[in-house]
């Protein structure tokens, strides 16, 4: 019975480090860019994507343009 409970205790100590490890590697992603939101149809879109329009935010040229006729 004891080499059940050895391989439970293994498998904790192999589930804890990948745990761990994996934290880690989420921690040292670069962060979410900020998004906007298209102010004609409403998707989302990064800031940097973003087609800046009267100091609003658009996802193409096209949605700007039908915004501001
Ligand atoms: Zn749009």
């Amino acid at each position: 019975m004891k080499i059940i409970f050895l391989l439970i205790a293994v498998l904790l100590i192999w589930w804890v480090l990948r745990t761990l490890r994996s934290g880690r590697a989420a921690a040292s992603k670069p962060q979410i860019k900020n998004m906007l939101s298209c102010k004609y149809c409403g998707l989302h879109i990064p800031e940097d994507e973003a087609v800046q329009h009267n100091s609003k935010s658009y996802c193409s040229k096209e949605h700007a343009q039908k915004d501001n006729p």
